[in-house]
């Protein structure tokens, strides 16, 4: 298993390509916005940075200079949308010497599950970073603070910034007004202060049905924007949370939340998808007046937005993922054709490929749908570095040398990788009869054909030059075996090779120790480039070719490989060995990507 390496603020620095999120960075960094900011060494408000005797704060400047975070709501396996939130905040972090928080937003309370906290865990871990900072954890859930929202929203109805709203959900709707024409005022804004408290108060203490009473936020039912007419912040839900048990029957709203999550974790910069960009004034207007109260540290985070990943070929929403795995079309969220990062994981990609993918891919404020061929071509790029080259014939035919001498065994020492010649060889079996890939014989070539065909010479790669001398058939006229001769001073390595110039170079197997394993060939898991688009059913274009399995050759060094090795088997792409399936000594291989994008040129 290959073990994670972390980014070093030294080693990115040099490399990294800008972009609007780092330049605003590197202006708060200059003018030093955030550098006064005080941290006790954990989240909290502002009161609970204690004052010591003097006036002397007892707490520090935060040492960190800045602080991201990801905060995922563990309701699902994580998608290639999430690895970019991922290597966008952790490598902010990272390059500006500063803290990312992985934050579980957990304040919704019937979805959330063990088995996706401890997933989102190993995937941010197997993307090569890390949360803690110094002797902070930085592992937070944000139902850990219920108690402070609640305390915060009660400073808010003391001063008037908050009401207990009566009305129905279908009198709210009505009242809301539209994008043209402002909304009405509730009848119940004008509750006294102490109203407002009592009923906020009774409402936690389990007295009012689900949906009686919400609590919004006292702003402008006339505002052009529809997200600051008074929007919710507390709704009753009696429910039981899967950390706080039956504590509360009240929960914030996500809107005023996660605002609050940021402040108390002294987070710099805020950074969200696109689609929250409307609720910026209010994220704003909620800090703003927290700060003014007392209640948080200053300055407030900030928010920022960023387009949020869209790819060819894919469907990146958990509800479509879900709907995959329910009707069983994948085996499950780690189905190796699934965009998950479990799933990607399992097929053979890997940390680096999609660090370099999303280095590559930037940060947009525009919506951004990139060609899945991208991808694939980054992990192509790092698996031709770090992956070990072994020989495997996927659809074998019999190559037969008829001038090798009948039991005769000698050794081939292929290059584990031809870059790197410090990995050394291996040995691979020559002998008489070999296998061949079925396509690398024809009997009747076609222009530009240089492989086997009658009369013809090629290169058997690491061994011989042989010339083909024709084939047998069977009963039906298909083809069951090849025939040729081999030339005994071409062997590679040796000096006569040289004298031997051939245009074709095959792989081989020796059929006599050629080990039979199980492959599977991935392909893109939908054939048309925008899933869905059109109104169109997106099951209805799943590609049905996503997975072909097969039994292959392999040479025999490769039964020893462990789950998640890599190899390139040569000719034909980069594969690793299944973590779910194989068994030591009975490796199962899944192609990652093939060594060429076939579909670009399906496409000419
Ligand atoms: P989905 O829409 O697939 O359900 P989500 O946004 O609900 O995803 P969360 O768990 O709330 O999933 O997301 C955690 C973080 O990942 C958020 O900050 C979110 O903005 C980010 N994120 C989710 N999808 C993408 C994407 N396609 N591109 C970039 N960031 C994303
Ligand atoms: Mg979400």
């Amino acid at each position: 298993m290959s073990t994670p390496e972390l980014n070093t603020p030294d080693a990115v620095a040099s490399t990294r390509i800008s972009h609007f999120i780092r330049h605003l960075i590197e202006a708060d960094l200059l003018s030093g916005k955030f550098a006064e900011r005080k941290w006790s060494g954990e989240p909290g408000p502002n009161a609970h940075s204690p004052v010591g005797a003097g006036n002397t704060p007892l707490v520090g400047n935060d040492p960190a200079k800045i602080r991201t975070r990801f905060p995922p709501e563990p309701n699902g396996y994580l998608h290639f949308g999430h690895a970019k939130s991922i290597c966008l905040n952790f490598g902010l972090a990272s390059d500006y010497a500063g803290a990312c928080h992985l934050r579980f937003d957990d304040t919704n309370p019937e979805k959330e599950e063990q088995e996706y906290v401890d997933s989102i865990i190993d995937a941010v871990h197997w993307l090569g970073f890390e949360w803690k900072f110094g002797a902070e954890k930085n592992e937070y859930f944000a139902s850990s603070y219920f108690q402070w929202m609640y305390d915060f929203a009660v400073k808010l109805i003391e001063n008037d910034l908050a009401y207990v709203d009566s009305q129905t959900p279908d009198e709210m709707r009505a009242n809301r007004g539209t994008l043209t024409h402002g909304g009405v005022d509730s009848p119940f804004r004008t509750r006294t202060i102490a109203e407002n408290l009592d009923l906020f108060q009774r409402m936690k203490a389990g007295e009012f049905p689900d949906g009686a009473h919400i609590l919004r936020a006292k702003i402008d039912m006339n505002s052009g924007n529809i997200n600051l007419r008074d929007p919710a912040i507390y709704r009753i839900r009696h429910a039981t949370h899967h950390a706080t048990g039956n504590d509360w029957c009240i929960y914030p709203m996500y809107t005023y939340a996660h605002p609050i999550e940021d402040a108390l974790e002294n987070i710099t910069h805020s950074i969200c998808t696109l689609e929250f960009e409307d609720q910026r004034p209010f994220y704003d207007w909620l800090l703003g007046h927290l700060a003014a109260l007392g209640c948080i540290n200053t300055p407030p985070p900030q928010q920022i937005e960023f387009a949020r990943l869209n790819l060819t070929y894919m469907v990146l929403s958990k509800r479509k993922l879900i709907q995959l795995v329910e009707e069983k079309h994948v085996s499950g969220w780690d189905d190796p054709r699934m965009p998950t990062l479990v799933g990607a994981r399992r097929r053979g990609y890997t940390a680096a490929g999609f660090r370099r993918f999303m280095e590559m891919i930037g940060v947009a404020k525009n919506h951004q749908l990139i060609d899945i061929s991208v991808l694939e071509e980054c992990m192509r790029d790092d698996l031709n570095e770090t992956a070990q080259r072994r020989i495997a014939v996927l659809d074998p035919i019999k190559l037969i040398i008829d001038n090798y001498p009948d039991g005769q065994t000698e050794e081939t020492q292929p290059p584990n990788h031809p870059q790197q010649p410090e990995l050394g060889v291996r040995v691979v079996p020559f002998s008489k009869e070999l296998w061949i890939e079925r396509d690398d014989f024809v009997e009747a070539p076609p222009k530009g054909y240089f492989r086997l065909f009658p009369g013809n010479r090629v290169r058997l790669r690491y061994g011989f030059v042989i010339e083909c001398t024709g084939c047998d058939k069977n009963a039906a006229g298909e083809i069951t075996a090849v025939h040729c001769n081999y030339f005994a001073d071409s062997k590679s390595g040796t000096s006569g090779s040289a004298n031997y110039k051939v245009k074709g170079n095959i792989h081989w197997l020796s059929a006599a120790h050629a080990q039979s394993v199980e492959v599977r060939l991935y392909d893109r898991l939908f054939s048309v480039e925008a899933p869905g688009d059109g109104g169109k059913d997106y099951i209805e274009e799943l590609n049905p070719a996503s997975l072909t399995k097969i039994t292959a050759y392999v040479e025999p060094s490769l039964m020893q490989a462990q789950a998640e090795d890599h190899f390139q088997f040569e000719r034909h792409g980069y594969f690793v060995a299944d973590r779910v399936d194989s068994k030591s000594g009975a490796p199962v291989f899944n192609r990652a990507v093939t060594l060429k994008d076939a579909w670009a040129k399906a496409a000419k």
